[in-house]
């Protein structure tokens, strides 16, 4: 019989289910953002999200960590073909996120008999300069190479691409080149995590550009961005897609050792919920301790603040991997 996605608050866990340890500098971080202020009336995403639903609605599950450029996996991972044989038997959507540079014409038609099957192509620039300079020589033509074959199969396709200072005056031009593929753009925030932690500095949007890439969303509402840019409805814009952090609470992030963290951006070892090798994924999702911290987070710096319900803070990983404090204002906080 189906199984539900429930909220988690109303059902009757014991604090002694709890499974799981919580490393000294998570367990401080998360304690010093005080108590989460529940909603239970009026807009926003927290008041569904509050106290976690009973299963994620998403999971990231970074199946390897072998790649064959200088960023994210592929298809280089010799099982996939199984796993996909798997996922499709029990009727899981399934999206795949890769570079496209090893999508091969026989290999988009072989893929045409999983489903629900979506595919995100990442493309960190509407030029090959922009892209490549992120994503390594010659990338860009063949991740568009990639797109090819899987549009010529009908793919259900995105184009992701993270939004840097330099993709910023590419973004007319990303949003044509994924239109001629029949694909959607989806538009992600560059997160200091991984490789993101070198050069975010550098590479991450001024507040200018944030202020006229909100405008630019404002007039393309098919343009997707997931979580990505809850941070900017303190411009004083409503901004389609979560207006809060989903972390623990709507998704999670499954790496290739099996270890589970709050979501794919916030992998730091203080913050692993446990290991798949040790605990059932239900164990962990529904009775972690660190998930169980995670929230009931409070505001912190960001309670008094006037955009506090459209901004909830902004992102807790992009807090924790630039100043290694949650309870601070988003370091791209528009109010700064
Ligand atoms: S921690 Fe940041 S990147 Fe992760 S789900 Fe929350 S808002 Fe998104
Ligand atoms: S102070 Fe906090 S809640 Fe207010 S806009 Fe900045 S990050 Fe968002």
């Amino acid at each position: 019989m189906a199984e539900f996605v429930r909220f988690m608050e109303r059902s009757n866990r014991s604090v002694d289910a709890k499974v799981g340890t919580v490393h000294p500098l998570a367990l401080a971080a998360m304690q010093q953002t005080g108590e989460i202020v529940s909603q239970q009336k009026g807009r926003g995403s927290q008041r569904f999200l509050q106290g976690g639903l009973s299963a994620p609605m998403t999971v990231t599950w970074e199946i390897t960590a072998a790649c064959n450029i200088a960023c994210i996996h592929s298809f280089i991972y010799p099982g996939i073909w199984q796993v996909l044989e798997r996922c499709t038997m029990r009727e899981l959507v399934m999206c795949i996120s890769t570079n496209g540079t090893l999508i091969t014409a026989e290999r988009a038609r072989r893929l045409k008999q999983f489903a629900p099957l979506y595919f995100q192509v990442s493309l960190d620039g509407g030029i090959p300069q922009t892209n490549d300079s992120i994503r390594g020589k010659g990338v860009f033509d063949r991740a568009i190479r990639g797109l090819e074959f899987l549009a010529a199969e009908n793919h259900s396709l995105t184009v992701n691409s993270v939004l840097t200072r330099h993709s910023f005056y590419e973004l007319d031009l990303l949003y044509e080149i994924a239109a001629s593929y029949n694909a959607k753009l989806r538009v992600t925030r560059l997160r200091p995590s991984g490789r993101g932690q070198d050069v975010w500095a550098d590479l991450h949007p001024t507040q200018e550009q944030y202020s006229e890439f909100t405008d630019w969303l404002m007039n393309r509402p098919d343009v997707l961005t997931a979580d990505s840019f809850f941070h900017l409805n303190a411009f004083g814009t409503t901004l389609a897609g979560l207006d809060i952090c989903g972390a623990a609470t709507a998704t999670c992030c499954i790496c290739p050792e099996g270890e589970v963290y709050p979501c794919a951006f916030f992998q730091a070892p203080e913050f692993e919920a446990g290991n798949l090798h040790e605990l059932s994924f239900r164990e962990i999702w529904q009775n972690s301790l660190l998930f169980d911290y995670y929230r009931k987070m409070g505001g912190g710096a960001c309670s008094g603040c006037g955009q506090y319900n459209v901004c909830h803070g902004g992102c807790p990983a992009t807090k924790w991997f630039v100043h290694q404090k949650l309870s601070i204002k988003d370091p791209e906080c528009v109010l700064i």
